[in-house]
Order: structure tokens, then C-alpha cells, then sequence
């Protein structure tokens, strides 16, 4: 499992089709909101 960096959920990359890559790193998401607002602000997220 790896965890949703919007909403903090515990997110199975197998199970999930929102994802996003950024800096070499893939993160994913629980749904296509979180991935908007990862998208609109990454540093926010990305510690
Ligand atoms: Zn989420």
C-alpha cells in the first residue's frame, strides 16, 4: 500500500489508475480529485 499525498488514504497502487509522476517518483491517488489538486500544486504535497 502507499498513501494518497492529497487525503492521506492508504491507496493499493495495483488497484488504482490515478497516478501521477513527478520528479522520477510515482504517487497515486484514491480518485481523480486528489490527483487535480496534486497537480495544481505538487510542492504542497511532495515533502
Ligand atoms: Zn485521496
Amino acid at each position: 500500500m502507499v498513501t494518497d499525498p492529497v487525503c492521506e488514504t492508504d491507496v493499493n497502487p495495483n488497484d488504482t489508475e490515478v497516478q501521477s509522476e513527478k520528479e522520477g517518483e510515482m504517487y497515486y491517488f484514491c480518485s481523480i480529485d486528489c490527483r487535480e489538486k496534486f497537480e495544481m500544486n505538487p510542492e504542497q504535497y511532495i515533502s
